[in-house]
């Protein structure tokens, strides 16, 4: 018999937790992982590799091997389209699948900005981490006056501004820091918006308290290289970051199934597509709806779409119905670079230092190897015993 043919589109949280599951529950299935990136990207520590906490190696798990130990075929390239039970990849290469898993997260979205495009800093990707890093000691290193402008308040805005903010202050002495600023520019009328107060208002302090200015009700113009209009104003000598908010990927736009406003896949209680018996939509680029909300963006939803997804393939191989999908939530934190964090962990409020315990050890405890497990706690504790810049 031939054996059944999964394909895993993208090998992030969801896409890897997927694939390993897979393979330890059938030795019989072919499994294809996707995707352009060498590497798997740790992303909620990015904003620690900009503050100078954690080396960005230490984020990377390779793909190749990890395929290897999954008896899987890696196929590094971009998926472009579907075609029938085909996938078309960028060289045009085609991939025959019985079952999909589209798993290829989100990234950035300019909202058609394409002069923002041009010149932003994102902080998505390990290439947008390293690209800011080295602007960031350009910046320092010459010394001049500029602004790192942080647009978005929303958490990723918050934290890209305040890991800026810790690493100019450990980076320059304080009688050259008023040279730089970093300014977070928000439209509503006030950062982390969707937050209730007693877990927004003190992360927004502790954003203030490391010097990061916070522009709410403020407004984006022009921008191009030399100068960015904010409010009406101009300026020069900047470094746009961009937080403004992020869409699914591309390659989940182009299959034709109904989507959210965010471009994420509709997908039914058991993480399929609706109509589709063998494509399933997982983590980032699915919008699954619990009850009325749609679930956020966050890891562990991911993986857990992801265990799900898998069990849901092996049930299908064997001729047995799948299951729903259903979701846990174990609660959020918005990180500081200040050593502190708000949000809910099981339902119960967290705060300051304790709020940042609980999120470095959901960070350690994901991470997939142990070397990057040891390597982060390390770069975590010595960067914390270096003290307050
Ligand atoms: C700065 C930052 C901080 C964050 N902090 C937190 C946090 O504290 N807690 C939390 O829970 N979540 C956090 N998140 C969100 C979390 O990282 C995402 O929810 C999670 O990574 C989603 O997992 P995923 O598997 O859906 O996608 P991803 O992890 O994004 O992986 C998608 C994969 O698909 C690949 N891909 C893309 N396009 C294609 C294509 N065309 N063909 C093939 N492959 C493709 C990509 O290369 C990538 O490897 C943060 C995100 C960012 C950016």
């Amino acid at each position: 018999m031939k054996p059944v043919r999964v394909v895993v589109v993208g090998g992030g949280f969801a896409g890897l937790r997927c694939l390993g599951l897979l393979r330890r529950g059938s030795s019989a299935l072919a499994l294809t992982l996707v995707d352009p990136s060498p590497e798997s990207v740790f992303r909620p520590l990015l904003p620690d590799v900009i503050a100078g906490k954690i080396a960005l190696r230490r984020l990377l798990l390779p793909l190749d091997p990890f395929c290897a130990r999954n008896r899987a075929e890696f196929v590094k390239e971009a998926a472009e389209r579907t075609e029938g039970e085909e996938i078309v990849l960028a060289s045009g290469r085609r991939l025959p699948f019985d079952q999909l898993v589209v798993a290829c997260g989100a990234s950035p979205a300019f909202f058609g900005n394409d002069a923002a495009r041009e010149i932003a800093f994102p902080l998505y990707s390990a290439a947008d981490a390293a690209r800011l890093l080295r602007r960031t000691e350009d910046v320092i290193v010459s010394g001049r006056p500029h602004s790192f402008v942080v647009v978005g308040g929303g958490y990723t805005g918050l934290e890209a501004a305040t890991a800026l903010a810790w690493r100019i202050r450990r980076r320059v002495p304080p009688d050259r820091r008023g040279n730089f600023a970093v300014r977070i520019v928000e439209l509503a009328p006030r950062i982390l918006g969707r937050l209730p107060d007693r877990f927004a208002l003190p992360a927004a302090r502790a954003a203030v308290r490391l010097g990061v200015e916070i522009s709410t009700g403020a407004r984006i113009g022009s921008v191009s290289p030399d100068a960015i209009e904010i409010d009406g104003r101009r300026s020069g000598d900047f470094t746009l970051v961009w937080s403004a908010g992020v869409a699914a990927e591309a390659f989940a736009g182009r299959i034709d199934s109904p989507r959210d406003r965010q471009g994420r896949l509709l997908v039914g209680p058991d993480l399929r597509l609706p109509g589709r018996k063998n494509v399933y939509a997982l983590g980032d680029c699915a919008a699954f709806a619990d009850g009325k909300e749609v679930l956020r963006m966050a890891v562990q939803f991911s993986r857990g779409e992801g265990e799900a997804a898998a069990r849901n393939i092996l049930r299908q191989v064997r001729g047995e119905d799948s299951l729903p999908f259903r979701p846990r939530d174990l609660g959020w934190l918005i990180p500081v670079a200040s050593w502190r964090a708000w949000g809910e962990v099981l339902g119960l409020p967290v705060g300051g230092r304790l709020g940042a315990l609980f999120h470095y050890a959901m960070c350690v405890h994901r991470t997939h190897r142990l070397a990057d497990r040891i390597g982060i706690a390390g770069d975590l504790l010595r960067a914390l015993f270096r003290g307050a810049p």
